[in-house]
């Protein structure tokens, strides 16, 4: 059983220590989010899990870590300066604003449950049947573009608006990777395929944030660009679009709740061949199936687009330089077949909050106990747990247990996790661990002191093990799989 909807999340992170709103003392602002003592072990679990599937694990890969700031012309050449854009619409009544395509596909879909069809045909615009959300008048501005960089000024200028200094923080981390092609396939010597991956800050100005961590303007994305010859991306594309779905299965996320969704011609980039998403059952307790779902990670054939637009060489029609900026051209001689061309890239572009948040949702689980109390498990996945061993004991005023639980915690730490916890009676240790999901908890207890034995209780079953305290670290070794 998964999570039955976000805020069950919002609350456990938030009375936890994974999540809280940002600059909550200051009244907060506006859909920002700071991750807390166990949110940001968790963030760092699902980095280092990405980054070890992704660049260790494999022979074709390299990773960089690119500026947030780049010159301003990447963002020109990206074509994000020109159609990075959602459309707008406002409410003329309340001033509310919105993301023109969410508010038309939810007004919809209300429609139809209101008035119990499953599809709407409208004659004119579909506008003017659809309430604001905020006010539940119909009143709207004309849909507009809105781009959604946030600008900045780099150095000290008198002017704001000196189109000298302007700059963006960066909407995604490929850009960074592309104009670093040649500096990475050189220096590392890599053939083609090969791929470049990084993980890093992006920045959004959302029309609309919201659902928790789900969408917010400032967030974390894992992206690879992997380099194919021309004719064999289609392959290479489907290749990675089934090991990406394994990805998120190893992390212990049910294949119930993901699935596959093929974006339609009109939903494509202006860029892409083709791409498909990998969603999570992000909304359960949506009536409409089709709405329960959203946007886990997006794989996109890019075509030769990217590097062809960063290159100083292509010409149009008239033998005019389309880059007149670029100082090099990021072509690829290949040494196998004596071409030289553009590579084809393949990106599989995953958001870090959102995989903390599938995961945290996937991994809760509630039991009752014997004596009828609802207790909160979180089954995570042990690689990405935050605590992957409590030492408790289980009388801490008895100096011998406690120097002894001491001395465990301080023998296992260096290979996992691990922490001394004596703040509650046993009964109520277990239940905290359970719900930030420490996959096993090692008691010490007046028998240890005897037979130099401790008892292993695992999360999940609730099962003990009696364990020789020599023996621990390789037994804990091998129930959690930690590897090194
Ligand atoms: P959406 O359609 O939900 O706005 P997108 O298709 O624009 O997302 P991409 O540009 O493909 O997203 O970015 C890749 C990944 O980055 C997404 O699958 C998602 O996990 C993450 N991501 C994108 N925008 C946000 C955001 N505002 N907040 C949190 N994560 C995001």
């Amino acid at each position: 059983m998964a999570a039955p909807n976000i805020e069950i999340i919002v609350s456990l992170s938030k009375r936890r220590g994974f999540v809280f709103p940002s600059s909550e003392i200051y009244g907060g602002l506006g859909s920002a989010w700071d991750y807390g003592p166990l949110g940001v072990e968790l963030c760092n679990n699902v980095k280092q899990a990405w980054w070890r599937w992704m660049v260790h694990e494999r022979d074709d890969m390299e990773g960089i870590d690119s500026s947030i700031i780049l010159n301003r012309t990447v963002w020109k050449y990206s074509g994000h300066e020109d159609t990075f854009s959602d459309p707008l619409v406002d409410c003329k009544e309340c001033k509310s604003r919105f993301r023109a395509d969410k508010l038309l596909e939810e007004g919809v879909a209300r429609l139809q449950e209101k008035y119990q069809v499953g599809h709407i045909s409208f004659a004119d615009s579909p506008f003017q049947y659809i309430e604001c959300p905020n006010c539940g008048k119909i009143n709207w501005t004309e849909p507009r573009p809105f781009n959604l960089m946030f600008r900045t000024t780099i150095g000290a200028v008198a002017d704001e608006d000196d189109p000298n200094a302007l700059a963006y923080l960066r909407p995604e981390t490929a850009q960074g990777i592309f104009i670093n092609f040649l500096n990475v396939q050189t220096t590392m010597r890599r053939k083609i395929p090969f791929g470049i991956a990084q993980i890093g800050k992006s920045f959004r100005n959302e029309v609309t944030p919201g659902n928790f961590i789900f969408r917010t303007r400032e967030f974390e994305q894992m992206e690879m660009e992997y380099f194919v010859r021309p004719g064999e991306d289609e392959r290479a594309h489907q290749e990675w679009i089934d090991y990406c779905f394994d990805w998120f299965k190893r992390l212990g996320i049910s294949p119930d709740n993901l699935r596959f969704y093929e974006q339609p011609a009109e939903e494509l980039a202006h860029y892409a061949k083709r791409t498909v998403d990998i969603h999570y059952r992000f909304f359960p307790e949506r009536e409409d199936e089709e709405r329960q779902w959203d946007e886990l990670m997006g794989i996109a054939n890019r075509t030769d687009f990217d590097l062809k637009a960063h290159s100083k060489k292509p010409e149009d029609g008239e033998g005019k330089r389309l880059n007149p900026d670029s100082t090099e051209d990021l072509s690829y001689f290949d040494e196998a077949t004596k071409e030289r061309y553009y590579p084809y890239v393949i990106e599989p572009a995953a958001g870090v909050n959102r995989t903390v948040l599938a995961v945290l949702m996937d991994a809760y689980t509630e039991k009752t106990t014997d004596k009828g109390e609802k207790r909160v498990i979180l089954k995570l996945h042990p690689e990405l747990a935050p605590i992957k061993v409590a030492v408790l004991p289980l009388a801490k005023n008895k100096p011998e247990i406690v120097s002894l639980a001491r001395r465990i915690k301080n023998d296992l730490q260096p290979a996992m996790r691990a922490v001394y916890d004596d703040t509650g009676g046993i009964g109520k240790l277990y239940a905290r661990q359970d719900e930030i999901g420490t996959p096993a908890c090692v008691t010490v207890d007046h028998q240890s002191l005897e037979d130099e034995a401790v008892t292993v209780r695992d999360r999940d079953t609730w099962e003990q093990e009696r364990v020789k305290v020599a023996e621990l670290p390789e037994h804990l070794r091998k129930r959690l799989g930690i590897k090194c």
